[in-house]
């Protein structure tokens, strides 16, 4: 049995970069981008005014206070979007606002609190002085034309999507976002709002796999139910690859009888590069190709599921899309209480991490419970035969991370 680290490198190993393409700046948030995006555009693009008040130069204001104001004569005005016509001369000031280019000649802005403006004259005394370039927001000061916004592979962020539109990208080019097929296996299992008859069960892995693969740009497309046979398995697969990038099944990669997702693959000309994983839950997980596509099998107990796309699919959905940090957010926290392991597989088990950093079981942890999967907002990975005490300090593997 492979261990998970040796299972998480190939995994990665096997999945392909899908390539870029571009979008609309406002669908760029979460993605991952596909070049060095860099400012088109210094920012400020030009020296202005950081505040509203009088455009003036600090040389003229040396000797200025409440006490001992000094008069300008006021020459004209720079609303916002607009460029002063002449240039300020010493003894004079031009009304600025908050925005506004800087007239050239002025080297600071007066602040309008600091001012007192007479209309018939034209005039402001100015009550302070100020300080070369006081108030000014100079050019480029922020970034730089040409400076990376977001480096290839990073993730872009609404301050870089702020920053993206501010220095001029209308599109910004992004890794592909990875088709995904769902394919639930088991006969057992139906779909809401249809009704349970006896022993059947409604299925919950698609729906629970869609909304994780969508938190990571995954476009998923959810299959019918596939029955445990042979055939059902073979024909479902075909038709996923062949609208897909990435196959997610759930279910039948035990070894049970009606476990056929590895033979389906196999008959479709695909092979198996991995089975088994040292992990509780998800020991059955399969890694497999055909067509040159990953297929990423797992097993069919929703918290084996969940653990085991955590683990090894989410990494490489986001290596397809271009990136290089595929790591599960973590929260360092404390366990409120004891937790054991006496099997002989790493143990990942659901857990609440409160606000305090504080760490308890969401509750029962057989492969089949959903309530405490429910419960849990991530994951603790508990080593083979080991006994962590509470209050044992710990990291938490955040599972909407
Ligand atoms: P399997 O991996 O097919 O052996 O299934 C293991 C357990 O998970 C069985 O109890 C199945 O009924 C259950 N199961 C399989 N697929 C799903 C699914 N899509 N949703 C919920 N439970 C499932
Ligand atoms: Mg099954």
């Amino acid at each position: 049995m492979l261990s998970l680290e040796e299972a998480v490198e190939r995994t990665l190993e096997s999945v392909p970069f899908l390539g870029c393409e571009n979008v609309k700046l406002e669908a760029a948030l979460g993605r991952f981008a596909g070049i060095d995006l860099k400012a088109k555009e210094s920012l400020p693009g030009f020296d202005n005014s950081a505040m509203d008040g009088y455009a003036v130069k600090s040389a003229d204001l040396k000797q200025a206070s409440a006490t001992n104001p000094v008069t300008l004569a006021c020459i004209g005005v720079v609303p916002a979007g607009q460029s002063a016509a002449n240039e300020l001369r010493s003894g004079t000031c031009m009304r600025i606002f908050t925005g506004s280019p800087v007239p050239s000649g002025a080297d600071a802005v007066i602040m309008q609190e600091d001012c007192k403006p007479d209309d018939k004259t034209n005039t402001v005394q100015c009550l302070d002085h100020v300080r070369p370039w006081e108030n000014i927001r100079m050019q480029g000061e922020d970034v730089k034309r040409g400076e990376i916004v977001a480096g290839r592979g990073t993730k872009i962020n609404p301050g870089a999507i702020g920053l993206l539109a501010a220095t001029g990208h209308h599109e910004v080019n992004v890794g592909q976002h990875p088709k995904i097929a769902l394919v639930a296996t088991g006969s057992e299992l139906v779909e809401a709002p249809n009704k349970l008859a006896p022993g059947k069960i409604y299925d919950s892995n698609r729906s629970m796999l869609a909304s994780m693969v969508s938190l990571i740009n995954g476009l998923p497309k959810t299959y019918p139910i596939v029955n445990d046979t042979l055939d059902e398995t073979v024909t479902a697969l075909e038709k996923a690859f062949n609208e897909n990038d990435v196959i997610l099944t759930s279910g039948g990669v035990s070894v049970g009888d009606h476990d056929h997702v590895k033979p389906a693959l196999e008959k479709l000309g695909g092979k198996i590069d991995l089975w088994k994983v040292a992990i509780k839950p998800g020991k059955p997980f399969v890694l497999g190709q055909a067509f040159d596509k990953p297929l990423f099998g797992l097993p069919g107990n929703p918290a084996s599921a969940l653990v085991t796309y955590l683990l090894l699919v989410r990494p490489a959905l986001l290596k397809m899309q271009g990136t290089s940090n595929c790591l599960l957010a973590r929260r360092h926290g404390h366990l409120a209480m004891e937790m054991i392991n006496r099997g002989d597989r790493r143990h990942f088990v659901r857990v609440a991490i409160d606000e305090e950093g504080e760490v308890t079981s969401a509750g029962g942890q057989r492969s089949h419970m959903l309530g405490s999967l429910a419960k849990a907002n991530g994951i603790i990975d508990v080593a083979a035969n080991t006994r962590l005490a509470s209050g044992e300090k710990i990291e938490v593997l955040m599972i909407d991370g």
